[in-house]
């Protein structure tokens, strides 16, 4: 495979970029190799700047639920541009967005839409902190928020993939009012509860978590930790914005029939443009600014682009419920297949999935803890990931993510998929 253009983009990205990229994972660090510069999109495929085709998993992280470029967003997206980019001024399509948000993910009463995932988080919890005049936050090991200092505590995705869970540059002062319980053990929670009595604002988790791979909120935990938080008036957040809209049309709390009092939202919700939102309680929401004293702003948020683009794709999604049949059944037989690629090479990894959300770990253990997942052999999956890559197939370029199927994806493709795995497999 001739990647000389990548090659030589990636030299010269480093001197002007930290590690040229603009997010650490695109890097191939951890895998090593040389990151693929992107041309272009269409559908389930990619192309580098050397014409190589790969079929893509990573969807651009999440957002791309329909594959790339699909018809319905582009229109939406070149029709709002005739009317200009951004007025700094309220729009209709953002009053037509919050309504059908409130309509897919009936929990969030009122939304605030900012311009990613990490600001739908870091906001969520200013709100929480305001609304309980409390300051400490629960998160858990492994899961991921965004880059707010608070949340890069123990945190999962390339913070995990990295080595530095635990961020330079993050104050101890910061830290101290971050606290870490095991995910899936509401034991934990309890105690630090108990240690912190009426001082926690806010539990904040991927109830469906992806960034430490997939790993599913067991149904006793979710449950019980919805309860805690009714007991000790805490602010049960989910952050959804990996989930939401993905695993289902109302997210992972449509899945596992737990309503969180705040929800975060980006990814999907943005139709590939920079999106994200967070919502929820009305009596919660409404002590933001200007309707109340929490103060949180941005001079692009409800940007028309990135509303239109975000409608369609929302829009597409209430009009077609299908879909996520569709991707079930894509996704099954993904997960069916890899199994028999592995059975065929002799190999024994484990593989979780919710909806059109897939990791395979490499560790033959089963995985519902963060504990579990770092047993993954992390060389491993760098080798099996360059061994798909060279057969045209395109997977996050770290163990502690997953593959997203997106409705473009072909029965073509995903057989394509399975045979290069039965390959790769063999060649470890
Ligand atoms: C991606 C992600 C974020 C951060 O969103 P950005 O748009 O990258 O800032 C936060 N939480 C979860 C669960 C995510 O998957």
């Amino acid at each position: 495979m001739n990647t000389h253009k990548s090659e030589k983009l990636f030299e010269e990205a480093k001197k002007f970029i930290p590690g040229g990229v603009n997010s650490p994972v695109r890097a191939f660090k951890s895998v090593g190799g040389t990151p693929r510069f992107i041309a272009r999109g269409n559908g389930s495929k990619i192309y580098d700047v050397d014409g190589n085709e790969y079929i893509d998993y990573i969807g651009s992280w999440g957002p791309h639920l329909f594959g790339h470029n699909p018809g319905f967003i582009t229109s939406a997206l070149l029709k709002a541009f005739e009317n200009g980019t951004s007025f700094g001024a309220p729009t209709e399509i953002e009053v037509e967005m919050a309504k059908l948000i409130s309509e897919l993910v009936p929990s969030v009463e009122m939304v605030r839409m900012v311009n990613s995932g990490t600001e739908a988080t870091m906001s969520a919890i200013r709100a929480a902190r305001g609304f309980t005049e409390k300051e400490k936050i629960i998160k858990f090991e492994g899961c991921y928020h965004g880059h707010g200092d608070f949340f890069l505590i123990k945190a999962g995705s390339g913070a995990l993939t990295f080595g530095v869970p635990t961020s330079p540059g993050v104050t101890k002062k910061n830290a101290a009012d971050t606290l870490v319980a095991d995910f899936n053990d509401i034991n934990s929670v309890k105690k630090i509860i108990e240690e912190n009595k009426g001082e926690i604002a806010a539990i904040i988790i991927e109830a469906i978590a992806g960034n430490m791979g997939t790993v599913s909120a067991s149904d006793s935990f979710i449950k019980q930790l919805r309860i805690l938080c009714d007991e000790e008036k805490i602010v049960l957040i989910f952050d959804e914005v990996m989930t939401g809209f993905r695993v289902a049309k109302g997210g992972a709390q449509e899945v596992l029939g737990v309503t969180p009092d705040i929800s975060t939202f980006g990814k999907i919700i943005g139709g590939g443009l920079p999106v994200g939102a967070y919502g929820g309680k009305k009596e919660i929401m409404q002590i933001v600014s200007p309707s109340g004293p929490v103060y949180q702003a941005g001079t692009l948020s409800g940007n028309p682009l990135a509303m239109n683009a975000g409608f369609a794709a929302l829009s597409y999604i209430k009009n077609n419920p299908e879909i996520y049949l569709e991707l079930e059944e894509k996704s099954s037989y993904l997960e069916n297949g890899m199994r028999e690629a592995m059975k065929y090479a002799g190999k024994n990894f484990w593989i979780n999935r919710a909806g059109s959300m897939m990791t395979l770990f490499f560790t033959s253990e089963e995985v519902n803890s963060y504990e579990a997942a770092v047993k993954s052999d992390t060389s491993l999956y760098g080798k099996f990931f360059h061994e798909m890559l060279n057969r045209g197939v395109y997977l996050p370029p770290a163990q502690y993510e997953a593959f997203f199927v997106s409705t473009a994806h072909t029965k073509e493709d995903l057989d394509k998929t399975i045979n290069a795995a039965k390959e790769s497999f063999l060649e470890l």
